[in-house]
């Protein structure tokens, strides 16, 4: 059975202004753009916002804002934007070195891909610390199986690591994207939030950027780039789906992790009907995970979607490629998916909440990660993790003929690389602002390195690692910039941090 859920644990001066908002409102909790006065002339019946006054220069195609003064709703010592894989790696590691810690998640779920993505399994998951921690709080749930591949139960996901967040003391607010940084001079002091309790300013001694697609970096004014150097094409988009009603075909078991054969089949139904829709991975590729059956019985995720030429970061763009790769399931997946002899049954049980993107913008670093990093299998001192996966490249478009990839040494493979270790020194950290860093698939590298050290395991570690960073330097009074490296990187494997084993040539 579960634990009872410990209180919500909140940081002192965002506890205060909740209390004192809901003791104004009695048991509404009100927005700060909501005055008193104004409930209070309308006799509590009504309440009313302030509305503001704008310009519309309908010529110029653009609305002028009045200047505004923003409540402070909270402030903490580390901010988390994002609350996927690596948003909850660094905000339980820097709650638990002692950081008053906020978390923004625009989702009302955390883990980001593992959850509002339908996506299995956990790649590259022997990292230490706090990846062991939730590894071993899922699998006291039964919710972890370990066989070839890690998977785990979507469900049980988001509420493990709600526990795992109030044990540690984060307090995360859901439904909060976040909408600006707040910069002084060179210095990143907290963020301004929009959301259904208004406009709101957040202020942190740090600001971690988890958001995936690097957004309070790229907002700060930092430098990114995205895709392909030589047209910035990024790998496609997938909207991942459930199936129920699956007891394994061909004699497989139900609780076989991925499959080979499923992909042959399905390749065989689509050339027979002329469906219109080439499978993602190509033939050189069928072994990659494909229909993946989760823990318990008759349930499983499948990938297939892709949509291609998307700029993840436009709202537009996003929309229609997420209506796109819905059809697809339902047009041309599940019919073809039914022909399949044990797959008659299928029932689609959902479309994941939020379409999967594999790449968006890659912020510019004091380091960037190469290919050639992996190929070289350089190590360096003040690596943060390691990267355990290898160059996973989706094709960027099918009727694309460049080669993804450049030639390598002889001898060596896209997985060959794998077993080698590759760190993210100064990865994390921007060039000049202070009091920011960032996590995840957004880090400073280049489109070929980060098909290795986007997938999730890996996430995590660098979340933990930034997190850890953050907190080092508030209770030291200093920024993550003047931390040493080398020291951060002791620090790590004091708490358990796995690296890949020492022997590798080190950088130069
Ligand atoms: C289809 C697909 C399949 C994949 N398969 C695997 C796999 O099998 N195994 C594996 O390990 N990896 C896999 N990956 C890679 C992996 O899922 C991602 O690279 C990884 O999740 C990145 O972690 P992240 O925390 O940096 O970003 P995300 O998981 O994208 O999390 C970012 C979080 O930030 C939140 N957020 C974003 N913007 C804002 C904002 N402005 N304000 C507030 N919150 C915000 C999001 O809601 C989300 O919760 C796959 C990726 C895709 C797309």
């Amino acid at each position: 059975m579960n634990q009872p859920l410990p209180p919500h644990s909140a940081p002192s001066a965002t506890r205060r202004r909740h209390f004192l908002r809901t003791a104004v409102a009695g048991t509404v909790l009100l927005s700060p753009a909501l005055t008193r006065s104004a409930a209070a002339d309308l006799g509590g019946a009504f309440s009313r916002v302030v509305a503001r006054q704008m310009k519309v220069d309908a010529g110029a195609q653009v609305v002028a804002e009045p200047a505004r003064r923003t409540p402070v709703a909270a402030e903490v010592d580390v901010l988390v934007v994002g609350g996927g894989p690596t948003g909850v790696g660094a905000a339980l590691a820097a709650a638990s070195e002692g950081a008053k810690t906020l978390l923004l998640e625009r989702n009302a779920m955390l883990s980001g891909m593992w959850t509002a993505g339908l996506l299995n399994p956990f790649f590259d998951p022997r990292k230490g610390w706090l990846v062991d921690r939730l590894i071993e709080k899922l699998q006291q749930q039964g919710a972890w199986v370990r066989k070839g591949m890690d998977v785990f139960d979507v469900e049980m996901m988001k509420f493990v690591l709600e526990r795992l967040m109030a044990e540690a003391g984060v307090e995360y607010w859901y439904n909060c994207p976040f909408t600006e940084p707040i910069l002084q001079g060179e210095r990143v002091r907290g963020v301004i939030v929009e959301s259904k309790s208004g406009r709101e300013a957040l202020l942190a001694q740090v600001v971690i950027d988890c958001t995936g697609d690097g957004d309070v970096g790229a907002r700060a004014g930092v430098p990114f780039e995205r895709g392909r150097k030589s047209d910035g094409l990024c790998q496609p988009l997938t909207l991942m789906f459930g199936i129920s009603g699956y007891e394994g075909f061909r004699g497989l078991p139900a609780d076989r992790l991925t499959t080979h054969e499923f992909f042959k089949d399905l390749s065989k139904v689509i050339d027979e009907q002329r469906l219109p829709i080439q499978l993602p991975y190509g033939p050189q590729r069928s072994g990659t995970p494909f229909l993946i059956a989760l823990p318990g019985k008759a349930v499983a995720v499948v990938q297939a979607t892709h949509v291609y030429r998307v700029d993840a970061t436009n709202v537009r763009e996003m929309s229609r490629a997420t209506a796109a790769a819905r059809r697809q399931v339902h047009e041309v997946f599940l019919p073809a998916m039914r022909r399949i002899p044990g797959l008659e049954n299928l029932r689609l049980s959902q479309t994941a909440p939020q379409i999967g993107v594999r790449e968006a913008r890659r912020l510019e670093g004091r380091y960037r990660l190469e290919l050639d990093d992996m190929l070289q299998a350089r190590r360096f001192g003040d690596a943060v993790t390691s990267v355990g996966f290898h160059v996973d490249l989706h094709e960027l478009d099918p009727k694309d003929s460049t080669p993804k990839l450049p030639p390598f040494p002889p001898g060596v493979t896209r997985h060959t690389i794998s077993k080698r270790d590759i760190p993210h020194p100064r990865c994390l950290l921007p060039k000049t602002l202070e009091g920011l860093l960032w996590a995840g698939r957004c880090i400073s590298g280049s489109h070929e390195a980060h098909s290795a050290y986007r997938v999730t395991g890996t996430c995590m570690a660098m979340g933990q690692a930034a997190g850890l960073a953050a907190a080092t330097a508030v209770r030291r009074k200093t920024t993550p910039s003047e931390l040493d490296g080398a020291e951060l990187h002791a620090l790590l494997r004091a708490r358990g941090a796995q690296f890949l084993p020492r022997g590798l040539r080190a950088a130069t």
